[in-house]
């Protein structure tokens, strides 16, 4: 069984010395349950390595996600970018599946921009909804069904992905659940999450719309400056906003199941203060 909030580190832990895809008893042995292994800048894992990681994982209760790369937009009005998007989803819906990830996390890509410069975010979102569709024909032409996607909500204001954006997405597939990186909607509101009032109004805002067995979160202090997200920070430097423990007894007394990975500079050793947190909470 697995608990109902568990705890990650995105990517390898910081003082593991092996290879990414054997890293998940290291991460079982130092109490945590939970894995995001980062695709970020390419995906470079072999199907062998990838079956490795879910072996590994299965046999020590490690849940599994993969962050996809980041250069995909999948609202660009340039034929080329969409299907490289569409490929590069392909591919980590290919390398899910070999490592056995119950979430895919992709940032869904960049606002088109009006005659006037400002964002146009009725036609981004209509044309990565489409680009979407085009992707499922392509996993579906090669019988690739095993996967869930996670579109995630982005930090920066020229970025799609804002939580209704996010839920939007969401609604219109099957086989996609939202990723809520709540340090990015806090650096794109301005740090406008400051109370456990505001995390129950994200909370009950994806129960309302979206049908979520287990909700998958990021999270890390963070900096912000008038475009967004700036940098990551860890949860020592508490004069970078927001609060874990608002999160996590907001996540309790709305009865979430939760997957938190944490995204600090620490990693690891932040998830396990996290855990920490909530363990004292319940
Ligand atoms: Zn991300």
């Amino acid at each position: 069984m697995i608990p109902k909030i568990i705890f990650g580190p995105a990517g390898r832990p910081i003082n593991f010395k092996g290879p990414g895809y054997k890293a998940s008893q290291y991460i079982k042995n130092e109490g945590l349950d939970a894995y995001e292994y980062q695709g970020g800048r390419g995906l470079k894992i072999g199907e062998k390595s990838a079956r490795i990681l879910k072996n590994n994982s299965n046999e020590n209760n490690v849940l599994v996600s993969i962050h996809a790369p980041y250069f995909i937009n999948l609202s660009s009005n340039k034929e080329k970018i969409i299907e490289n998007s569409i490929d590069i989803l392909f591919k980590a819906a290919q390398v899910a599946d070999w490592m056995g990830a119950y979430r895919i996390v992709f940032h869904p890509g960049y606002y088109l921009k009006n005659n006037n410069s400002s964002f146009d975010k009725v036609n981004s979102l209509k044309i990565a909804i489409s680009t979407i569709k085009k992707l499922f024909e392509k996993l579906d032409e090669n019988n690739i069904n095993n996967f869930c996607f996670a579109p995630e909500t982005t930090g920066k204001k020229s970025q799609l992905g804002n939580l209704e954006e996010i839920i939007a997405i969401c609604n219109e597939f099957d086989q996609f659940k939202p990723t809520i990186d709540f340090a990015h909607l806090y650096a794109r509101n301005e740090g406008n999450i400051k109370t456990k009032q505001d995390f129950n109004s994200i909370l009950s805002k994806l129960e309302d719309e979206l049908n979520i067995d287990r909700l998958h979160c990021h999270f890390t202090r963070i900096e912000y400056s008038k475009s967004g997200e700036k940098r990551h920070h860890t949860l020592a430097e508490s004069n970078f906003g927001l609060e874990p423990e608002l999160l996590l007894k907001s996540l309790v007394e709305n009865d979430f199941k939760a997957t938190i990975i944490c995204e600090s500079p620490l990693l690891d050793e932040d998830a396990l203060i996290l855990k920490n947190i909530y363990e004292n909470l319940i």
